[in-house]
């Protein structure tokens, strides 16, 4: 099937004052690295019941979560720390839901950052809240400089769908995250390590296709290194075969 549509999850901006307004949005990274690979992201509203949820899964090839705002640490059992962002329930509700209806259909899943947090808390994982103050180390993971920057290395893990994607077991990244994995999701394997041991990329084995990358590919897709590239090609063709299969 030509031109397979993927669900690309977006946030929500509250009005900046009065008789302004509110907004649905999402970086235009995510479209464009999207559709450069040959998808057609629709943009969905951090707003969905599950029902809605499911509507969406039946009708698209694959999912994206894409980054954003931490994950309410209630949805992993912890109090949360001063360090952690107020919560958007509506958008981590949406997510999990959406998670829920692609793990049901076999729908391939990417997630990117805040994406990989979500589906490590929505398997039954839980997150390290603020990395500087929780596990301080000498690796940046909140870089200051623009996120087309490659910050640091990371270490890949032979045989996993990430290696076979990227085709390389050491790689460098950008950072632009505060918090990461703490206890591991049963149904998750971590692919990559920073140095440091911070967990960078996990996937499920077996049948149901996911692939999420604590880092931001979709901000170096026009980086002279192949390697962020290959991760939305290795998702268009896991979205193809799927669209061959369901639709
Ligand atoms: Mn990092």
């Amino acid at each position: 099937m030509p031109h397979p549509l993927v669900a690309l999850t977006a946030s929500s901006k509250a009005a900046s004052r009065p008789g302004k307004y509110s907004r649905v949005r999402v970086n235009e990274a995510y479209v464009r690295a999207l559709q450069s690979v040959g998808l057609v992201p629709l943009v969905i509203p951090p707003s969905l019941s599950p029902d809605e949820a499911r509507a969406v899964v039946a009708r698209v090839s694959g999912v994206v979560l894409s980054g954003g705002e931490d994950v309410d640490p209630a949805r992993y059992g912890a109090a949360r720390h001063p360090a952690t962002q107020k919560p958007k329930a509506a958008r981590d509700a949406t997510e999990l839901a959406l998670v829920e209806a692609a793990r049901d259909a076999g729908r391939p899943l990417l997630g990117i950052c805040r994406g990989l947090q979500l589906l490590n808390v929505a398997l039954g994982g839980t997150l390290v809240q603020d990395l500087g103050m929780l596990r301080p180390s000498e690796v940046g993971h909140s870089q200051e400089s623009s996120g087309t920057q490659r910050v640091h290395g990371l270490t890949i893990l032979s045989g996993t769908r990430l290696h076979a994607a990227v085709r390389a077991l050491a790689i460098d990244v950008n950072s632009i995250h505060h918090q990461a994995v703490d206890r591991l999701a049963s149904s998750l394997h971590a692919t990559a390590y920073a140095p440091d041991g911070v967990v960078e990329a996990v996937e499920t084995a077996g049948d149901w296709w996911t692939l999420a990358v604590q880092w931001h590919p979709e901000e170096l897709m026009e980086d002279a290194q192949p390697w962020d590239r290959a991760i939305f090609e290795a998702f268009a063709q896991a979205c193809g075969m799927a669209a061959d299969a369901h639709i």
